[in-house]
């Protein structure tokens, strides 16, 4: 039989994909169907009015991701096949790789279980043909991060337990809770948590400088998944604006609950951001700009403009944004001094500072680093060379809502901690700023089942009673995995390998 009009257009197909392929159900009622896209009081009139982020058919989006797939691993065949570890500024640089592998891919995978739960739950085809994709995209994106950073575990220590400490071990509870909280909330909250609040807001204070770094510090096969993963971000991109107007647009009842979880996930991702911080400004060997300068180009301009353009929908600018803008100069030595100091329970190294590196961080924080994180740097160093490196034998306090230790200071005093605290149920919640004690106190039942790294060990759930069992409950291997750069095995390699490397040339 003769058909006509056998091949359709593309928009025609993609029509066909988003529009129709929903249903009136009659065997149940569509709430019953459909039963979490209501709870949160988002009101929605009509789906059709949804702009579809992503303009791509299921068969041109296999096609698409195959040719990528195909380039990043002929890239991660010759990276291995010629060494390419060798060619690394230095050893150093991989401990922010293991800090990405041990504490974002299982983000990416929790992202795909997000996605694919939340596009089965709207009553939108567009919505959850888009949620599809993106679950898809983030599938892979932690399939080809564990495929290229497993080349590094064949030499190096700290890569080999990284799904298993991502739920165990104390920093790791940070990304892991965040991805938690999001999860755990409505389908509507979800999308503004991570596509609209990460993805869109906040997604290149993460990228940049994690690929950044790695080109710079001679990493060519992690610089070739970040690649390989661009053109999805720019699609998720995408769908976070669209959800977030799309909902705007819908009911005016929706601008005040959205405007709360915009104010929520703000602080949320910028608190897990502290951990970037560090890395940019004290982990990478050859640095590509400090945290100060990625927020100001990253957040406060384009923020900025993105803000002044939702004004019109009655969206104002995050709550705190002005704190994170006061603490701009100060989280990054903050934070790695949380890690300097219990480098002994983590899975990768930290070391002294270096004059030079030093000089550079004076340079970049004119008016903070000499002042407050010199002198410290300095003495630490100082107590290394004496044959005392510091380690903190005590446990931290937690802030309950992003499981931080409390380094954090005052907005307006840097020299004193910050601490809040809330009653609940006739306990005290700790917390290391108003943005974490706001997010507690709308939803203290949410976050009273926080599991904390450090009331969970002092309760006797991770292993036993000392550092050594506790270490073993992570499955950190002793003397390789943790301690000081200085120390590590790895360190020794490296140097064997670079005192190689010269003679041959
Ligand atoms: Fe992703
Ligand atoms: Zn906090």
């Amino acid at each position: 039989m003769a058909r006509k009009n056998r091949k359709l257009s593309l928009k025609k197909r993609y029509q066909l994909l988003t529009r129709g392929l929903g249903w009136e159900p009659t065997y149940q009622p569509v709430d019953k169907v459909f039963p979490y896209d209501t709870f949160e009081g988002i009101h929605v009139h009509d789906w059709d009015q949804w702009q579809d982020p992503f303009r791509l058919t299921m068969d041109a989006y296999w096609k698409f991701q195959a040719k990528k797939e195909q380039k990043l691993y002929a890239v991660i065949d010759s990276f291995a096949q010629n060494n390419g570890h060798v060619n690394l500024t230095d050893a150093r640089y991989l401990n922010a790789v293991k800090l990405f592998l041990t504490g974002v891919t299982p983000l990416e995978y929790a992202a795909h279980r997000g996605y694919a739960h939340v596009g089965r739950h709207f009553r939108g085809t567009g919505a959850a043909i888009a949620c599809q994709m993106q679950s898809l995209d983030e599938l892979r994106h932690a399939q080809t991060q564990i495929h290229t950073i497993s080349h590094y575990n064949k030499f190096f220590d700290g890569f080999h337990e990284w799904r298993h400490m991502h739920d165990r071990v104390w920093y790791l509870s940070v990304p892991k809770s965040f991805f938690d909280d999001a999860m755990t909330a409505g389908p509507f909250e979800f999308l503004t948590a991570i596509s609209f609040s990460f993805e869109y807001v906040l997604t290149n204070l993460l990228f940049v400088p994690f690929m950044s770094g790695a080109a710079f510090n001679g990493d060519m096969a992690t610089v070739t998944f970040g690649f390989s993963a661009q053109s999805d971000e720019a699609r998720h991109m995408t769908l976070g604006l669209e959800v977030i107007k799309f909902l705007l647009e819908q009911d005016e009842r929706n601008v005040p609950i959205i405007q709360r979880w915009i104010d929520k996930w703000f602080w949320r991702g910028y608190r897990l951001l502290t951990l970037v911080a560090m890395m940019m400004d004290y982990m990478l060997p050859k640095k590509i700009m400090s945290w100060k300068d990625a927020w100001e180009m990253y957040y406060e301009e384009a923020g900025g403009a993105l803000f002044d353009d939702l004004a019109r929908y009655g969206i104002k600018p995050p709550k705190y944004a002005d704190v994170a803008a006061k603490e701009k100069d100060r989280v990054s030595h903050e934070v790695w001094a949380i890690f300097y100091q219990y480098t002994q329970a983590a899975a990768f190294h930290t070391w002294d500072v270096s004059d030079e590196e030093m000089a550079w961080l004076s340079e970049n924080y004119p008016d903070t680093f000499d002042k407050h994180y010199r002198p410290r740097l300095e003495l630490w160093r100082k107590m290394a060379e004496d044959g005392n490196r510091f380690y903190n034998n005590a446990l931290p306090q937690l802030c309950t809502c992003c499981q931080i230790p409390m380094g954090f200071t005052e907005p307006d005093d840097p020299t004193k901690i910050c601490f809040r605290s809330s009653e609940y149920g006739g306990d005290t919640y700790h917390f290391c700023s108003d943005g974490c004690k706001d997010i507690f106190d709308y939803e203290p039942e949410k976050y009273v089942s926080s599991w904390l790294p450090v009331h969970q060990i002092f309760q006797g759930n991770c292993g036993g009673a000392d550092l050594g069992d506790v270490l073993k409950w992570y499955k950190i291997n002793v003397g390789a995995d943790n301690l000081d750069y200085s120390q590590s095995p790895e360190a020794e390699l490296w140097k064997q390998w670079t005192e190689a490397t010269k003679q041959t040339r």
